[in-house]
C-alpha cells in the first residue's frame, strides 16, 4: 500500500502562529498521521513569524504577480513541519496577529491575502511542483476555503478535497466586487457558487464544492445542521449532509503530563493522585484563595465572551459560596463579563478570585489543582479545555453541546454505577440547568469514592491524536480511492 499524500492548506499552525485551535490541529496531524501512513505537508503563509523559522528553503514556483506582487513558493521545514510557504511579501509580510491590524481590526486585503493562500493551494493540488502531486487538498476554515472552489472553476483533473470547520462562526465574507481580483469567473456569482448575501462567502463556496465537509466533533456537525447552530450555513449544510463528518480533536499528551510537566507544583499520575492536592494549595495561594484542602474547588481557563456561557455562571457564583465552594478564573475577554467577575471577587474575598490575562503556565496550573473545570459555552465547536481537564484529574462540568457532548461522561446513576463517569453535563445552556449541575457536582464532591473513581477515569481516558488521527486516516484513503 503506498503512503496517501495530503497537501494541508492553513492559515496558521502551532507552533510557529496560532490564535485559536485550528492551529493545534494543524499543527498535530502531520506527525499524529504519520503513524497511520499519510503523509501530510502543509502550506502557510509567508508571515515573519513562519519566515524567520524556515530552515532549508528552496524556491519551489514562482509568480510573476500573485494579487497584485510577485510571489515564490519555498519549500522547507520549520519546527519538524513540512512546509510549503507563500513568499509574497505585498501580502504576509506584516508582523503580529495574522488577520488583523495594529488597529485590532481585519487588514483591508483579506480578501485578497487568503485567496492567495488557497489559489497556491489549487496549484500545488494540480502538480504545479514537479514531483509532488497530493491525492488530497485539505482545506482548514474560511482563510482555506477557496482551495476546493479553485479547482472546481479551473477544471480538469485534480486531487479529491477537505475541508474542515473549525468554528462556523467565521466566515470570511467580501463584497462582490472582489469577484474578478481573485480571478473567479463571473458564474461563480451564483448560489451555487460563491454567491452569498449578496457578496462572495468564502467558507460557503468551500462547503459547496469541497468532496467532504468535516467539523471537530460529531455533535457539533450534526448541531451545525439546524438553525439554531447553522450560522445562516444550515441549509447548505443540509443539502450536504451525507458529506459531512465530525471528528474530535486530540490534546498534545506530552505537553500536557501531569507527570511531567514542569508548570506545576507537584508532579502526579493517576497511581499518585494523592499528591495532587498539593498543586490545590499551590493554586489557591497563587489567586489569593483561603488555602483549604476541603473546600470544593472549581476553576474556569477561558475566553470570557458569550460563547462561553460565564454569564450563567456568574448568577451561581453567590450559591456556590454559601456552600463553601471557591472559584479560580484565569480568563480575558468582554469588559461587562471582567466586570462581573472582578465584583464577584470583591465581594467574596478568598472564595473567588479572578486573575484576568493570558498565562499558558498558569493555565496548566490551574487544571492540576482544581476540583472542578467549568465549561458551560452555549455552543463548542470542540472545546479542549475539558480535555484537559480530564487528562489532569479536574473534572469537566459542561454543557452539553458540541464537542463538550462528546467527550465527557455524564456521572448520571447508570454510569456511576457502571463506573464510567468522567464528569457532569447540563442542558440546555440556562442558569437552572446549571445551578442543578452544580449541584450535582457538590454531592459528587461529598461522596470520596465516587469522585475519585470520576477523576480516576477521567485521567484513564484516550485523549490524545491516536484516535483522532485514525479516523481522519480513514477518511483520506476512502476519498482518494473514490471516484471523482
Ligand atoms: P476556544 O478555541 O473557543 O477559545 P478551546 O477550549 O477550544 O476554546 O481552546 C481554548 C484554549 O485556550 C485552551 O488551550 C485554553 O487552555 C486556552 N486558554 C483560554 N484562555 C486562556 C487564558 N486566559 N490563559 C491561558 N490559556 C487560555
Amino acid at each position: 500500500m503506498t503512503a496517501t499524500a495530503v497537501l494541508s492548506v492553513a492559515s496558521e499552525i502551532y507552533p510557529l502562529i496560532k490564535t485559536g485551535g485550528l492551529a493545534d490541529v494543524a499543527g498535530a496531524l502531520p506527525a499524529a498521521l504519520a503513524r497511520e501512513d499519510v503523509v501530510i505537508r502543509t502550506l502557510l503563509p509567508g508571515y515573519p513569524a513562519v519566515m524567520s523559522k524556515l530552515e532549508s528553503a528552496e524556491p519551489a514556483r514562482a509568480y510573476p504577480s500573485l494579487f497584485g506582487g510577485p510571489a515564490n513558493v519555498l519549500a522547507g521545514r520549520a519546527a519538524g513541519l513540512d512546509l510549503f510557504v507563500v513568499e509574497a511579501p505585498h501580502l504576509f509580510d506584516r508582523i503580529g496577529n495574522p488577520y488583523l491590524g495594529p488597529d485590532g481590526r481585519d487588514w483591508g486585503d483579506n480578501a485578497l491575502r487568503f485567496a492567495a493562500l488557497a489559489r497556491v493551494g489549487a496549484d500545488l493540488g494540480k502538480g504545479a511542483i514537479p514531483g509532488y502531486t497530493p491525492d488530497i487538498v485539505h482545506a482548514h476554515d474560511w482563510q482555506a476555503a477557496l482551495a476546493p472552489v479553485y479547482l472546481h472553476y479551473d477544471g480538469g483533473p485534480r486531487p479529491k478535497t477537505v475541508l474542515t470547520i473549525h468554528n462556523l462562526a467565521f466566515q470570511g465574507h467580501f463584497p462582490g466586487s472582489i469577484l474578478h481580483a481573485i480571478g473567479l469567473p463571473p458564474r461563480a456569482m451564483s448560489i451555487d457558487g460563491v454567491e452569498y448575501f449578496h457578496g462572495v462567502g468564502y467558507l460557503k463556496g468551500g462547503l459547496q464544492f469541497a468532496d467532504r465537509i468535516t467539523t471537530v466533533s460529531p455533535t457539533y456537525a450534526r448541531e451545525i445542521l439546524t438553525s439554531d447552530f447553522g450560522m445562516a450555513l444550515d441549509g447548505l449544510l443540509r443539502a450536504r449532509a451525507s458529506d459531512v463528518e465530525g471528528i474530535v480533536n486530540g490534546i498534545d499528551d506530552t505537553v500536557w503530563n501531569p507527570a511531567t510537566d514542569a508548570a506545576l507544583a507537584v508532579n502526579y499520575s493517576a497511581l499518585r493522585i494523592d499528591m495532587r492536592v498539593r498543586n490545590k494549595a499551590a493554586l489557591q495561594q497563587r489567586f489569593g484563595l483561603t488555602v483549604a484542602a476541603q473546600a470544593p474547588l472549581f476553576g474556569v481557563v477561558s475566553r470570557l465572551t458569550h460563547q462561553k456561557g460565564l454569564d450563567l455562571l456568574l448568577e451561581e457564583l453567590p450559591d456556590v459560596v454559601a456552600r463553601g465552594g471557591q472559584l479560580a478564573l484565569l480568563g480575558s475577554g468582554e469588559k461587562p463579563l471582567e466586570d462581573g467577575f472582578r465584583a464577584a471577587a470583591a465581594a467574596h474575598p478568598g472564595s473567588i478570585a479572578c486573575i484576568f490575562g493570558y498565562d499558558e503556565g498558569l493555565s496548566h496550573l490551574l487544571q492540576a489543582g482544581v476540583d472542578f473545570v467549568l465549561v458551560p459555552s452555549r455552543f463548542e465547536p470542540c472545546g479542549l479545555t475539558q480535555l484537559y481537564g480530564l487528562r489532569y484529574g479536574a473534572t469537566p462540568i459542561v454543557a452539553r453541546v458540541g464537542g463538550l457532548a462528546d467527550t465527557v461522561i455524564d456521572a448520571n446513576d447508570a454510569a456511576l454505577s457502571a463506573g464510567v463517569a468522567t464528569g457532569v453535563q447540563f442542558a440546555p445552556p440556562s442558569t437552572p440547568a446549571l445551578a442543578y449541575a452544580l449541584k450535582r457536582a457538590f454531592a459528587l464532591y461529598a461522596d470520596d469514592a465516587a469522585m475519585r473513581r470520576t477523576r480516576l477515569n477521567g485521567m484513564r481516558a484516550d485523549v490524545s491524536w491516536r484516535g483522532p488521527a485514525k479516523r481522519y486516516a480513514a477518511l483520506y484513503r476512502a476519498l482518494a480511492r473514490s471516484e471523482q
